[in-house]
């Protein structure tokens, strides 16, 4: 670790077997209060230099994710995202802020063309077709709102590999803090 200062920053909450299909609650209210966490998520997602983030990897088990790809100039808040259209497929390694470690990426098959409808911050619905790594982005986040990992649409073989890796970087991780 190249520094022991503590974030201002919510920890993101790590990969364990029983986040797996925990379902969020929809979200209802349009306040100030969801737009102070949307930004606190912005924030949290650039400290740890990500370009997506959910809720639940907050702890905080609501359809809220917020995205920023700026090589594919793609900003979004997606309040209660739903997928309406797929097609096509493509493969491409992704990874994830709650499966840190080295080299834990793996080949995910994912939808190329993607038609979805979310509500932003102040709960104007959006519809919206995109695809590339925009929509692999998307199906990403939306994942996540249904407790659905990354290693959880790999093949057993790449699940093991990135979970020893992902382990092993965990326990080197307390090594280091004891
Ligand atoms: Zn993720």
């Amino acid at each position: 670790m190249s520094s022991d200062k503590k974030l201002p920053y919510d920890p993101i909450v790590r990969y364990e077997r029983r986040l797996e299909n925990v379902i969020c609650e929809p979200i209802t209210e349009f306040d100030g209060k969801l737009a102070a966490t949307v930004e606190k998520m912005f924030d949290t997602m650039y400290a740890y230099h990500g370009v997506g983030l959910a809720a639940p990897q907050l702890g905080n088990f609501v359809c809220l994710n917020v995205i920023d790809f700026p090589q594919h100039d793609f900003r979004r808040v997606l309040i209660n995202p739903e997928i309406l259209e797929e097609k096509g497929e493509t493969v491409e390694r992704e990874g994830c802020l709650s499966i840190p470690g080295k080299n834990v990426q793996a080949p995910v098959r994912r939808n190329k063309t993607i038609t979805y409808t979310y509500q932003d911050v102040n709960g104007t619905r959006h519809e919206e077709t995109i695809d590339g790594w925009k929509a692999r982005c998307v199906q990403h986040e939306v994942d996540h709102l249904k407790g659905i990992f990354f290693i959880n649409r790999v093949s057993p073989l790449w699940k093991d590999l990135v979970l020893n890796r992902y382990q092993n970087f965990c326990k080197g991780m307390k090594e280091v803090d004891n």
